[in-house]
């Protein structure tokens, strides 16, 4: 893998930095204990993964995607990276990111952009298009993505590879930067469902450290998966959410995701229509709560803690300048948006109108899913509107670009689990196409039973 990475890495900019010397000594532990005759200690010892640089590395540099960063090299490691380790899984390095995990195309990255290996004209997906990308490159077996609007799933229906977001508070959180606490969570990507089901039990699991961590078992992902592959569906009830359709669909991403629904139907599911009429409103919902989120959780970076300082050896600038030219100098255009558009929504006078309004669709939301979930196991749906679009297409469109998590962004609200599986290429643009699967929060096994059956 490393010498895949040398080979393609300079055409798909996927890695941000790679660990060789500390990949390779993970690896040669791995072999020790089996040349002593000891067990594996996880299915996944000796496997090399690809993590998103939004995940603390003790030592190695952490950067999100930022110039505000940049040579940091953060003093411990995230918890998820930490199971890794344990599980004798290889990182093999960091991947690239839209700064702070905010965008759908890592187009906003402060590192260039990643391209997607199916057209390395398009975009990956985002933010956690490195990730994906180093899967469908075949730069790495596994990687970890995380999810805050859809910045696993929509990066894996584009790529054509497996991307999960598993119950909220079913991974921990402790040392992923934040973006959006209520929101964010560590996910497995992977190319087939059953690596995706043996890379989430791995990760997931009760942590102290986070105190919206879930403190219940994990559910059985991989029992499901091995279950799921027989291809029997029958007793499974699937939902086809209604509102996800219609303008601004590909006719391509429709046409493939009615023949997944035939499929479902075929291998026994019953396959019923549900509506969900708050949907509609959760893209504007998110784009309050995730900015407002954000403008708290990003007034860390002040010059004065770590990463970037900016005139702090000027002895006529007080620490207020110093402030202020740091985060002029190190946040992208993005985040600075965000950062203004969440500080707004927050203020007083605006608060109630704007944040209030948000929380309580939010509640409108999670209500929609309690009654559907009522009646199905499943919802299904397109993992995201298009395939993916061309660099530079949407790239001074914010509006454009948001449009990208339309469907994935009401699991992130509601913290229930949901998963892109390839659904084949568009018969359009012959392009990857995901399909989209949300379970109950902690029955993520469900998701995986069904994506393993689809598979
Ligand atoms: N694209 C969405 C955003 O820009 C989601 C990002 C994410 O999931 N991290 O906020």
């Amino acid at each position: 893998h490393l010498d895949r990475i040398q080979a393609v890495d300079p055409r798909i900019n996927a890695f941000l930095h790679v660990d060789t010397e500390g990949a390779l000594d993970a690896a040669r532990r791995v072999d020790a204990d089996l040349d002593a005759g000891k067990a594996p200690v996880s299915p996944l010892a000796g496997v090399p993964l690809a993590l998103k640089d939004v995940l603390t590395t003790k030592g190695i540099p952490t950067t999100c995607g930022s110039k505000m960063l940049e040579g940091w090299r953060p003093p411990y490691d995230a918890t998820v990276t930490a199971r890794l380790h344990a599980a004798g899984v290889i990182v093999l390095g960091k991947t690239n990111m839209d700064e702070f995990a905010m965008g759908s195309s890592t187009e906003n990255s402060a590192y260039g952009v990643t391209r997607n290996p199916w057209d390395t004209d398009r975009i990956p997906g985002g933010s956690g298009g490195g990730s994906s990308a180093s899967l469908a490159a075949f730069e790495a077996p596994l990687a970890i993505g995380t999810d805050t609007g859809g910045s696993i799933r929509q990066p894996g229906s584009v790529t054509g590879t497996v991307g999960v977001k598993p119950t909220y508070g079913g991974v921990s959180r402790h040392g992923l930067v934040a973006f959006s606490s209520s929101l964010d969570q560590a996910g497995p990507c992977a190319r087939t469902v059953l690596d995706a089901a043996l890379l989430h039990e791995v990760i997931a699991g009760h942590d102290p450290l986070d105190s919206t961590s879930i403190d219940a078992p994990v559910p059985p992902v991989v029992e499901a998966a091995r279950q799921g592959a027989s291809g029997d569906l029958r007793g499974v009830r699937v939902g086809v959410v209604r509102e996800f359709s219609g303008d601004g669909y590909q006719p391509g991403v429709l046409r493939s995701f009615e023949a997944a629904v035939k499929q479902l139907t075929a291998l026994g599911a019953e396959v019923v229509e549900v509506s969900c009429p708050h949907f509609d409103y959760a893209l504007g919902a998110y784009y309050l709560i995730a900015p407002s989120e954000c403008s708290s959780n990003l007034a860390r970076f002040d010059a004065m803690r770590f990463g970037l300082r900016v005139g702090g050896d000027d002895s006529r600038l007080g620490a207020e300048e110093v402030m202020t030219l740091t985060r002029e100098t190190g946040f992208g255009p993005e985040v600075k948006r965000r950062i203004m558009l969440g500080t707004y929504a927050l203020s007083s006078g605006y608060y109630d109108a704007y944040y209030g309004q948000a929380q309580k669709v939010r509640t409108l939301i999670s209500r929609d899913f309690a009654s559907a979930f009522e009646r199905v196991d499943v919802l299904v749906s397109p993992t995201t509107p298009t395939t993916a679009f061309r660099i530079g297409e949407r790239a001074d469109d914010p509006m454009a670009m948001y449009l990208a998590d339309l469907c994935t962004i009401p699991s992130n609200l509601a913290g229930n689990a949901a998963m892109s599986v390839p659904s084949g290429l568009s018969d359009e643009d012959g392009l990857p196409v995901g399909l989209q699967i949300m379970a109950p929060a902690m029955a993520d096994d469900r998701m995986y039973r069904v994506a393993a059956a689809y598979e």
